[in-house]
C-alpha cells in the first residue's frame, strides 16, 4: 500500500471510530523555524477544514498566508477557555472538522491543545495526529546522548530554590532527560544542573534549531556553563536542554573478581565471546556476564 492510501485508510478508519456524521479534529503539526520543515499533508488539512483552532491566530497568519491557506482560524487556549472547548467540541459533533495547531511544533506538546483533545475522544470525536517538527525530538535526534530512553521534562520551575528541588529529584534518573528552557533563565538553569548532577555529567545545548543561528554543542555540564556565561548569544533563541541519565548503578551482583575479568576481557572482545570466555574463567553464569557487558557498553 502506498503511503498516501495508508493515510487516507487511517483516516477512514479514524472517521468510522468517531460518531456517525460527526467531524474530525486534526493535531496538525507546524514547523519550529525552517518553514521548510511544513509537510504537505499538513498544508492540504489545514487548506480543506472549516476551521483551524490557533494558539495565536496573529502569530500563526503568517504561515498560514505563506501556503495559501484562507481557511477561518480562531484562537484556542485550553488554560484559561473552558467554553470554548465546548464550542469546538460542538462544531466537531455537528459535522465540521477542524485542525489544532500551536505556535510552533506539536500541539500539546508544552503547548495548548490537551482539553481539547481529551474532550474530543470522551464525546467519542475522531482525533487524528498530523505529525512534524518538535523541538525535543529534533534535539535528540542530533544531540548525541542515547536516545534509547529519555524523558521530557517540559521547562524546570523559574525560581532558584524550587528549580533546583525540582532537578534534584531528577539526579538518579538514567534515562536522556530533554528540558526546554527560556533564553534569559538558561544560565542559571545550566549552573544549577551542574551543581545537582555533576559538572561532568554530559549534557547538550540545542538552540535555534532549523534556522540560521542553530547551535547544538554537546560538552560537560561544566563547560557549557562556560560556553553560555561567556557567550551572550547563547542566552537567545530558543533552546532544548538534554542531560544525560545518571550511570546505571548495578548492584555487585557479579562480584569484584568477575567484574575486574570481565573489565579486562571487553577490551579485546566483543560482549559474547567475553561472556562465553568469562563463564570459563569465573564460573558465573554466562548470561549474568553478557548482561553485566551491555550494561557497561550503554554507560559508555
Ligand atoms: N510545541 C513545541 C514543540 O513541538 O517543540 C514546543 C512549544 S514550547 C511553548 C516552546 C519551547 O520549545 C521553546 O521555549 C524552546 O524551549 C523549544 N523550542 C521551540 N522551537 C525551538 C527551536 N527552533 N530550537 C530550540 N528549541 C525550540
Amino acid at each position: 500500500m502506498n503511503d498516501s492510501l495508508a493515510s487516507n485508510n487511517r483516516e477512514l478508519d479514524g472517521a468510522l471510530d468517531g460518531i456517525e456524521g460527526g467531524g474530525v479534529l486534526y493535531v496538525v503539526a507546524t514547523p519550529i523555524g525552517n518553514l521548510g520543515d511544513m509537510v504537505p499533508r499538513a498544508v492540504e488539512i489545514l487548506q480543506s477544514v472549516n476551521l483551524i483552532a490557533a494558539e495565536d491566530t496573529r502569530h500563526s497568519a503568517r504561515l498560514l498566508s505563506q501556503f495559501s491557506i484562507t481557511t477561518p482560524a480562531i484562537s484556542y487556549h485550553d488554560h484559561n477557555d473552558a467554553h470554548k472547548t465546548d464550542q469546538l467540541i460542538e462544531r466537531l459533533l455537528g459535522g465540521d472538522n477542524i485542525a489544532l495547531i500551536s505556535d510552533a511544533g506539536t500541539p500539546l506538546v508544552s503547548d495548548p491543545g490537551f482539553r481539547l483533545v481529551r474532550a474530543a475522544r470522551q464525546r467519542g470525536v475522531s482525533v487524528v495526529p498530523v505529525p512534524g517538527a518538535c523541538a525535543l525530538v529534533a534535539a535528540l535526534s542530533a544531540s548525541g546522548l542515547p536516545s534509547d530512553r529519555f524523558s521530557f521534562e517540559g521547562f524546570p520551575p523559574p525560581k532558584a530554590q524550587a528549580r533546583e528541588q525540582w532537578l534534584s529529584a531528577l539526579a538518579q534518573e538514567t534515562q536522556t532527560l530533554i528540558f526546554y528552557e527560556a533564553p534569559h533563565r538558561v544560565l542559571a538553569c545550566l549552573e544549577a544542573m551542574a551543581k545537582v548532577f555533576g559538572e561532568e555529567r554530559s549534557a547538550v545545548l540545542a538552540r535555534e534549531l532549523t534556522k540560521t543561528f542553530e547551535t547544538i554543542r554537546l560538552a560537560p555540564l561544566g563547560e557549557l556553563v562556560e560556553f553560555v556565561r561567556q557567550d551572550a548569544n547563547q542566552q537567545r533563541g530558543e533552546i532544548v536542554l538534554l542531560v544525560a541519565g545518571a550511570p546505571v548503578r548495578h548492584e555487585r551482583v557479579l562480584g569484584v573478581e568477575a567484574e575486574r575479568v570481565m573489565a579486562l576481557l571487553l577490551e579485546e572482545l566483543p560482549i559474547k565471546q567475553a561472556a562465553t570466555l568469562g563463564a570459563k574463567i569465573t564460573g558465573v553464569k554466562k548470561n549474568a556476564l553478557y548482561q553485566w557487558g551491555l550494561e557497561q557498553k550503554s554507560a559508555q
